[in-house]
C-alpha cells in the first residue's frame, strides 16, 4: 500500500491555499487530518496529481467566542481539540460529548471537523448535532465567500455542493443560551465503531411547553438529515412522555436507512424511535439545568 505520486504544497495563508486550489481545481485535494484522504490514496480509491496541505493555517484550530455571533469552531480543529475545549463544555457539551465518542484517540488527535463534514459520510458524528444546533459553514472558494446552513451542505453519499476551489474554514454555532441539546449515538463497540445510527436534539423549553425543537439524524439516511414532522409533533406542545414516544415514531416512519452489514433497515427505524425519545428527554432536561 503506496500513496501514488503527486505534488505537495504547504500555503502559508488561506489566499494563498485558495490561489492554489482555484489553479488546479479538481485536480487538486485539500488535506487537513489525512484519516481518510491517505487511507483513500493507499488503497487507490482516489489519485490527485496536487495536495494542498492546511496544515500551516494555525488560524483555522481556532475555537472562539464571537458576541452576536456564536461560537466559531476552525475547520481544522481536531476531534480532540473540540473534546476537550473549555469554552465548548461551558457552551455545548453535547458537540465536545460527540467528538470524545468517535472513533479512536489516535484518530480523534488528527480528524479534523473540516475533514468530517467535507467527507460526506452518513455516519459522520459531529455533522448531526451541528445541524441540530443551527450550524452555519463559512467557505472560500475563488469566487469569495459564502456562508450557508450545514444542513444545506449534503447532497448524497460522499457528496456535497462544495466547488473544487472552495475551503471550508469555519463552523458558526449561534448563540442560544436557554436551548439544550444532546447527542446519542449507537455503535457495535463502545469505541473505534462507527455509528450505526446518531440522534442530535436540541430543545428550547418555557416551562413545561417545547417552544423550538430541531432534530437530526446520522446514518439513518444518505445524508444528515432534519426529522421534521417528529418536530412539529413536539413545536408549541406541552411534553408529555406519550408525545416523546409519537416524536419517535414520526422520526422512525421519515428517515430512510440502508440496510448494512451493521444493520438491517427495520433495526435502524426502531433505533431512530428509540434514541429520539432519548435524545429529546435529555435535551429537555439539560435544558432546565
Ligand atoms: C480508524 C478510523 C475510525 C474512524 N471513526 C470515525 C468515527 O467514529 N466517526 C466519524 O465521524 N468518523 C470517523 N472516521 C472518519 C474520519 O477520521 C473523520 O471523518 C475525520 O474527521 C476526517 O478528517 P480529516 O481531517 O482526517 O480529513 P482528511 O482525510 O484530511 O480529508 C477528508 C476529505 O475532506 C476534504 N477536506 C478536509 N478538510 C477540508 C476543508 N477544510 N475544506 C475543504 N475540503 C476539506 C479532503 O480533501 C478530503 O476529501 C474514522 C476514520 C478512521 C481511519
Amino acid at each position: 500500500m503506496y500513496l501514488p505520486d503527486f505534488e505537495y504544497y504547504q500555503p502559508k495563508s488561506l489566499a494563498e491555499a485558495c490561489r492554489l486550489m482555484t489553479k488546479f481545481g479538481s485536480r487538486a485535494r485539500i488535506l487537513a487530518g489525512g484519516t481518510d484522504l491517505l487511507h483513500k490514496m493507499k488503497h487507490e480509491q482516489l489519485a490527485p496529481e496536487v495536495i494542498v496541505s492546511l496544515k500551516g493555517l494555525k488560524r483555522l484550530k481556532e475555537i472562539t467566542y464571537q458576541k452576536g455571533v456564536g461560537v466559531i469552531i476552525g475547520a481544522l480543529a481536531t476531534q480532540n481539540d473540540i473534546a476537550g475545549s473549555a469554552l465548548l463544555q461551558e457552551k455545548y457539551l453535547s458537540v465536545c460529548e460527540a467528538a470524545h465518542h468517535m472513533a479512536n484517540n489516535q484518530i480523534r488527535n488528527v480528524g479534523t471537523l473540516g475533514g468530517n463534514i467535507v467527507n460526506a459520510v452518513p455516519s459522520a458524528d459531529l455533522p448531526p448535532i451541528l445541524i441540530a444546533l443551527g450550524a452555519r459553514i463559512r467557505l472560500m472558494g475563488n469566487k469569495g465567500e459564502r456562508v450557508m446552513p450545514l444542513e444545506e451542505f449534503f447532497t448524497g453519499v460522499h457528496s456535497s455542493v462544495i466547488e473544487a476551489d472552495e475551503i471550508l474554514t469555519e463552523v458558526i454555532i449561534p448563540d442560544q443560551p436557554s436551548t439544550g441539546s444532546t447527542y446519542i449515538r449507537f455503535g457495535l463497540r463502545r469505541s473505534g465503531a462507527l455509528a450505526v445510527v446518531a440522534v442530535a436534539a436540541a430543545v428550547t423549553m418555557e416551562g413545561q411547553t417545547c417552544r423550538d425543537v430541531r432534530i437530526a439524524l446520522g446514518a439513518a439516511a444518505p445524508v444528515p438529515m432534519r426529522a421534521r414532522q417528529a418536530e412539529t409533533v413536539l413545536s408549541n406542545r406541552v411534553i408529555t412522555d406519550d408525545l416523546l414516544e409519537e416524536a419517535g415514531v414520526c422520526a422512525a416512519r421519515e428517515c430512510s436507512p440502508r440496510s448494512s452489514i451493521r444493520g438491517s433497515e427495520e433495526y435502524r427505524r426502531d433505533l431512530v424511535r428509540v434514541l429520539t425519545r432519548r435524545a429529546l428527554q435529555k435535551a429537555i432536561k439539560e435544558g432546565h439545568v
